[in-house]
């Protein structure tokens, strides 16, 4: 059901419009003679439209549309002002602040239902747009494989982190993970069954991490990990239990179970770091010695080890 917000300071006038909008489809209209009771319900409800008298004595027209426009999720909402026909200044003034329409007194009933039609009709258009740019947001974000953030996503992420580190002065962490001889996987069971691994994985790290940190598939089957607000010492801790949780899943084949494991590149970023691809080659830097030192395990790049020993 439409929402429609009718407002007049004079109840006849309003319960008379009301009367008017029975003759609009699937429309619920809700009378205000008080403008700022008008303005509250709004910002709960968020009408599909607004009819605006313009006199009123607590507040006029435009004045309820400054407020009204800046209030969340009411910037688009369409809104017809009603003046007197002698009111032109007022119509001029009501328009600059937003209004999207307008009527004049006395309302004729045909034109009223017209340019509500109309108005509903943008409204209907305005959510269309809306939902379209949600998906697309969704398409442009996520890895459709995986579901995870994808490589541009991630990096987005990763330039918000530096920028907070840059302004608190607190560290964070970044894992770079990388499935162990994934080739041999593909090779022994297929692309599928790889695909259902790589998608297991992505299961396994989003269920572990915490709500504010961000995993993000860079490429093929490596992914990385963000981790704010935690240094070193205890993203150490969360790779060696994600590691621990990965080594003890099964993936069902159609032939056996297959068991599979990932080495992980961990470093710590600080204040005053601004490069992603610095960051970015520590953690594959470590991620190699990883592999190098046999795979299923985290290695630490050397920077931020350093600092282990230094408080230590
Ligand atoms: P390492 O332990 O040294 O990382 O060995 P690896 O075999 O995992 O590394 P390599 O880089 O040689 O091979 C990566 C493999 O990952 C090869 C490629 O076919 C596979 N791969 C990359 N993307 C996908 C994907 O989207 N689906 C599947 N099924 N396989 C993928
Ligand atoms: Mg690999
Ligand atoms: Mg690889």
């Amino acid at each position: 059901m439409r929402k429609i917000a009718i407002i007049d300071d004079v109840l006849p006038n309003a319960l008379l419009l009301k009367g008017y909008t029975r003759r609009l489809e699937d429309v619920e209209a809700f009378t205000f003679t008080d403008p700022v009771e008008a303005l509250s319900w709004c910002a709960e409800h968020i009408p599909d439209l607004v009819m605006l008298d313009y006199l009123m004595p607590e507040m006029d027209g435009t004045e309820f549309l400054q407020h009204f426009r800046k209030i969340e999720g009411l910037i688009d909402i369409p809104v017809v002002v009603i003046t007197a026909a002698e009111q032109k200044e007022a119509l001029y003034s009501a328009l600059e602040a937003g209004a999207n329409d307008f009527l004049r007194k006395p309302v004729d009933d045909l034109e009223l239902i017209a340019r509500a039609n109309n108005m509903l009709q943008l409204r209907a258009r305005q959510l269309e747009l809306a939902e379209a740019n949600e998906r697309l947001l969704v398409l442009a974000t996520t890895d459709s494989l995986t579901g995870l953030a994808n490589r541009r996503h991630f990096l987005d992420k990763l330039r918000e982190e530096i920028a907070r580190c840059q302004r608190y002065g607190r560290p964070f962490s970044v894992a770079m993970v990388d499935a162990d001889h994934f080739k041999s996987v593909n090779d022994t069971y297929g692309h599928e069954v790889g695909d259902r691994v790589l998608k297991r994985l992505s299961n396994l790290m989003s269920g572990e991490v915490r709500d504010v940190d961000c995993v993000g598939r860079l490429g093929g089957e490596e992914f990385a990990i963000l981790l704010p607000e935690t240094e070193v010492t205890g993203a150490k801790i969360f790779c060696e239990r994600l590691l621990t949780a990965i080594r003890e899943t099964e993936v069902d084949t159609d032939e056996d179970v297959l068991r599979f494991t990932v080495s992980m590149g961990l470093t710590e970023v600080c204040k005053g770091e601004e490069k992603t691809d610095v960051i970015l080659n520590r953690a594959d830097e470590a991620l190699y010695e990883a592999k190098e030192g046999g795979r299923d395990r985290v290695v630490i790049h050397e920077q931020s080890s350093d600092k282990i020993e230094n408080i230590a």
